[in-house]
């Protein structure tokens, strides 16, 4: 249990889309191996013009509508109460949003929550076109909205080798907010003058600092009488490293570090912990570092 069962539930910024489609093509993986690439490319994706406007990275096929559609996803959000959150995904990632949106106001000023979406299969996107299940949880900065399926944390434990503990999933949630504050604060856009590829480029800097968000975000979100998580326990921690491990680039596509965006199994874990022991986003300016 992580969530404290006292508190009250606001759904108003999530909502649910689901079987978008109506035909036609979408970039989509070729294959499990290739599916399990195009996830490591984009696993908590963040330049959206190159995950789904761009041309030529991925293999396109066409994708009949699946998954359930978005008025029962609704249905699904609006039954979600606190407690239900400690056992049901898509509630988890409806509390983890409300919890976000408490703390981040505190260390951002003119902070604006964004808005949440839970997909199931495909989704169109307000601003970035359209996207599949197989790129993972990403942020769109072109409608502020993060999207979430939750079929993804079972890729994440069954193909990936994360953990499907509570907070290890809350971490995904968080981090998407993270690029959330990074768009905000403008980060996003330092970062695409510094390229997209490599083990020093503006994308694996945007990626290690929205972990040390995320790792901010805990290290609050248990704290004071507002808190609305229990105290984070060592072992919930483990949980978020052995995701964080799961989804380094060197683990998901080789030591090569030409082609990283999100950083190493290492740097991961490393930016989170940063985040989590100080609680001041401060300290998580990836930008004006080498030693990532
Ligand atoms: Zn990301």
């Amino acid at each position: 249990m992580t969530f404290r069962s006292d508190g009250p539930l606001d759904t108003g910024g999530v909502s649910g889309r689901g079987g978008g489609r109506r035909g036609g093509r979408v970039a989509i993986g070729g294959g499990v191996g290739l599916v399990v690439v195009v996830i490591a490319a984009l696993v908590f994706g963040i330049d959206p013009s190159d995950l789904l406007g761009g041309a030529g990275d991925y293999a396109t096929e066409d994708v009949g509508s699946r998954g359930s559609d978005s008025s029962e996803i609704d249905q699904q959000i609006e039954s979600c109460t606190i407690e239900k959150a400690n056992t049901d995904t898509v509630c988890r990632i409806v509390a983890t949003t409300n919890s976000l949106n408490k703390v981040w106001p505190g260390l951002v000023s003119g902070y604006q929550a964004p808005q949440a979406v839970i997909f199931a299969g495909s989704v169109d996107t307000g601003g970035c076109g359209s996207a599949t299940s197989a790129v993972g949880p990403f942020y769109c900065p072109a409608d502020q909205t993060a999207y979430f399926d939750p079929s993804f944390f079972e890729t994440l434990q069954q193909q990936l080798g994360g953990s499907n503990g509570p907070l290890a999933q809350e971490y995904v949630v968080a981090h998407e907010f993270g690029h959330h504050v990074q768009h905000l604060l403008g980060a996003d856009e330092q970062a695409r003058r510094l390229g997209s590829k490599g083990a020093k480029s503006g994308s694996v800097r945007l990626e290690l600092q929205a972990d040390c968000y995320a790792g901010v975000w805990a290290n609050r979100a248990d704290d004071g009488p507002d808190a609305m998580l229990e105290p984070i326990t060592r072992d919930q921690i483990d949980d978020v490293i052995t995701t964080a491990k799961a989804i380094g680039d060197d683990r998901l596509s080789g030591s090569n570090s030409d082609g990283w965006t999100h950083g190493s199994s290492t740097q991961r874990v490393r930016w989170f912990s940063t985040g989590y022991q100080s609680g001041d986003p401060k300290t998580c300016d990836t930008f004006a570092t080498n030693d990532l």
